[in-house]
């Protein structure tokens, strides 16, 4: 395999051999090919693409750079969910313990915020003690024991994706559908799971502002999980208003809290138990069970296992009050009267960001304790001087978000209609 070749080949819009693939990502993943190679490939691949053999290839490759866990021994559906990214997006949070109430195993390895995005991980380390870096044999132990854990990505799952988004990150080449769909599937692929289910959001907040390109994502990652003989389905939902009222980490794991209570916000509670029942219906078990769990409390239950198993702090989860808060809450008002026309939800996201709830950079320090909770949503009624959204902060960044949550929303004088939270399924 010449790199060159493949390059000139993508370059021309040809067909790359799917051992050429193979060879090439084991290569790059051994340090053996230089990265202005690979940057020019991936270059070729955004114009041309990948048909969905040369996506087969690429996906399967990338899988086989680290460990693929084994998780056979463990009885019963191992169902994960994945989300491409939201403002607001605490979901797996209430999901993972209820469906592993409803029992399917959940072994979920998730992401941490990067940009406008929150992350799992960010929200779970609010809560005092919580370990998300399990090393891989504690965290196929705990799913064994309790049904789910929830740890970061360790350096032995698909390392060619840690390598390639990187070079993607500096040469322009991260919105390709086939790029994205084979360094998402690769990682869930590797966890061991028999079915997955994808949350492909759309809208202001989201990777895919518009739906025909959510679509085209989740039909891709649908046909690369099918192919590799999964069972997967994807949902397309709303993103263009921020899911719940909390955003920032602390203040989105009391939402969740209040969501395995069985209040919470109603977005958030739809969200999860349609979710939850997807996951259900591809593990083979009830549906109906989801929205019982958590009336029952089991869900909560698990939560607080979960919790303690991972060396977080019960006594939080019983009382969040002993969450990390911040020490100044403040009101953004709004300037004039009218209805809630539209909602930047990206920018309310990197408002976030700018009191600590996020990272600019992989190396910021979030503050656990700050963020937005937000009042006005799309299509309500407001006063001039009523409270669009609270800011929670310790004094970072103030101006900043304030600037930006001005041009976040659009005041309008006709009442703007939101659109369903599910807009769709894929598989
Ligand atoms: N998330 C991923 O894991 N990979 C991508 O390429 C884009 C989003």
């Amino acid at each position: 395999m010449r790199v060159v070749e493949l390059i000139r080949t993508k370059r021309d819009g040809g067909t790359l051999d799917a051992d050429d693939i193979r060879a090439f990502i084991a290569a790059y993943s051994r340090d053996e090919v230089p990265d202005y190679q690979v940057a020019a490939l991936l270059m070729a691949v955004y114009f041309r693409g990948l048909d969905p053999g040369e996506l087969g290839a690429w996906t399967d490759a990338m899988l086989r750079s680290g460990d693929v866990l084994d998780l056979s021994h463990i009885p019963g559906a191992k169902v994960d969910k994945h989300s491409t990214g939201g403002v607001g997006d605490k979901i797996s949070l209430p999901l993972a313990p209820i469906v592993a109430a409803c029992g399917l195993s959940v072994p979920m390895v998730s992401g941490r915020g990067l940009g406008h995005t929150g992350g799992t991980l960010d929200k779970l380390e609010s809560i005092p003690g919580f370990r998300t870096d399990l090393a891989v044999d504690r965290f196929v132990a705990q799913v064994a024991d309790i049904g789910v854990s929830l740890i970061g990505q360790t350096a032995e799952i698909t390392p060619a994706d840690k390598r390639l988004y990187a070079l993607r990150d500096v040469t322009g080449t991260v919105p390709s559908i086939p790029l994205i769909a084979s360094s998402i599937m690769s990682k869930k692929l590797a966890e061991g799971i028999d079915a997955l289910v994808l949350d492909v959001k759309v809208g202001t907040g989201a990777f895919m502002t518009t739906e025909a390109d959510a679509r085209v994502l989740a039909e891709t990652m649908v046909a690369v999980g099918e192919r590799m003989g999964k069972r997967v389905v994807a949902l397309l939902t709303d993103m263009n208003q921020p899911l719940g009222q909390a955003v920032g980490n602390a203040l989105e794991v009391r939402e969740s809290i209040d969501v395995l209570r069985g209040g919470g916000p109603d977005d958030i509670r739809e969200l999860t138990l349609s979710l939850a029942r997807t996951m259900l219906e591809l593990g083979g078990a009830d549906p109906d069970d989801a929205a019982r769990a958590v009336d029952d409390g089991r869900a909560l239950a698990k939560f607080r296992e979960i919790v303690a198993a991972q060396g977080g702090d019960v006594a939080a989860i019983d009382d969040p009050d002993q969450l990390p808060t911040a020490a100044h809450v403040e009101p953004f008002l709004a300037e004039r009267g009218g209805y809630i026309a539209a909602i930047d939800a990206r920018l309310v996201g990197v408002a976030a960001g700018c009191l600590g709830a996020g990272r600019a950079t992989k190396e910021d320090v979030i503050d656990p304790g700050v963020g937005l909770m937000v009042h006005a949503r799309l299509g309500d009624a407001i006063d001039a001087g009523q409270s669009l959204l609270d800011l929670h902060h310790n004094g970072r960044g103030v101006d900043e978000a304030r600037e930006l949550l001005k041009t976040a929303y659009t005041i309008g004088d006709t009442p703007a209609k939101a659109g369903p939270l599910v807009i769709g399924r894929v598989g």
